[in-house]
């Protein structure tokens, strides 16, 4: 019996439109793969989302201040002079050389002070002041989201910040915010700022001793060291307490977790993996904002998430476009 007009039309309606998820399928594959723009219609579904959004859980890594110019440390390549941070960012160095760590933090101090907030930054600012429910867990010591407007009450500084020093003994407790760049007149800074790998040996040694280095005002004894947390420290119990906090709360006792923004951090070292999968868990739906798609292990994206690869200043912006121009609007 030969098929009816209607079946092979409803046919045909069904394989076009399985072609159709096919071709999108692969489109999406080549994008990722490529770098090319985000399309309009990933574009449009993750605003839709973001404006239905009101708890967001933002993980903040160095990507996002790449493009201000502050280097990744961390990274094969970060140096300083012929020292990598693993080899400086440490307490024992410290206490046998608080004077060349205090070099290096001068230095980072200039390089971060004279950086700007890209428009990245300023987007995510913007966002936080809108959305009351966005809490911001920020890796990066160099202050540019809180210079770009982000609230403080929105942000906890996980890694602890390059303006904040503190007494280096732990049961002092001391802490203040400090910006001075040098941190004493007898150890001025030698680099100047955008100079990151100058493979020279020191140069001549300065007038300066670990006396002529600030002290704890409080106990009197002890040295004053940056805040930002060291190999092989624990990260600030306070600040884990209330990311935890914030995780449990929620609306009304349930702890549902609507956006999770995941912004220039490769995601395969603690706690980046674990706040993901928490707020997965939590029913967040995931975007990650990268410079590239190497993600690993529980933070790897999975087939629900968006992922916009390529410079956060450019892609964050964009992302959040249509939301913020939105509430401009809405404001006037
Ligand atoms: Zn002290």
């Amino acid at each position: 019996m030969p098929l009816s007009k209607d079946f092979k039309e409803e046919l045909r309606a069904k394989a076009n439109a399985s072609l159709q998820r096919h071709f999108q399928s692969l489109e999406e594959e080549t994008r990722k793969t490529k770098n090319e723009p985000p399309s309009p219609e990933m574009l449009a579904d993750f605003a839709s989302h973001l404006k239905s959004s009101t708890r967001i859980l933002v993980l903040i890594g160095a990507g996002l201040s790449a493009s201000s110019g502050i280097p990744t440390y961390r990274s094969a390549g970060g140096f300083w002079r012929t020292y990598s941070d693993q080899q400086l960012a440490k307490k024992a160095v410290f206490e046998e050389n608080p004077v060349l760590v205090w070099q290096f933090y001068n230095y980072r101090r200039q390089q971060a002070k004279a950086a700007l907030p890209n428009p990245a930054h300023l987007a995510l600012a913007e966002l936080a002041k809108k959305k009351h429910g966005l809490l911001s867990v920020n890796q990066n010591v160099d202050e540019l989201c809180q210079r770009a407007g982000h609230p403080e009450s929105q942000i906890q500084n996980l890694h602890g910040s390059l303006f904040r020093v503190r007494c280096c003994d732990d049961e002092c407790g001391y802490e203040v915010a400090n910006d001075d760049v040098p941190i004493v007149s007898q150890l001025p800074v030698s680099e100047p700022p955008g100079v990151l790998d100058s493979a020279d040996a020191d140069p001549e040694p300065y007038e300066c001793t670990a006396e002529d280095l600030p002290h704890c005002p409080q106990c009197k004894v002890n040295l004053l060291r940056p805040t930002t947390v060291w190999f092989g420290e624990g990260l600030p119990e306070t600040k884990v307490k209330k990311i935890d906090e914030w995780l449990r709360e929620g609306d009304a006792g349930d702890s549902k977790v609507d956006l999770m923004l995941v912004i220039g951090t490769s995601t395969m070292v603690w706690p980046a993996a674990g706040y993901i999968g928490r707020a997965r868990k939590a029913g967040a739906r995931v975007a990650f904002f990268n410079i590239e798609a190497k993600t690993a292990g529980a933070a790897k994206p999975e087939d629900n998430d968006w992922v916009f690869l390529g410079d956060a200043a450019e892609l964050v912006p964009l992302a959040f476009e249509m939301e913020l121009r939105v509430s401009e609007q809405s404001a006037r």
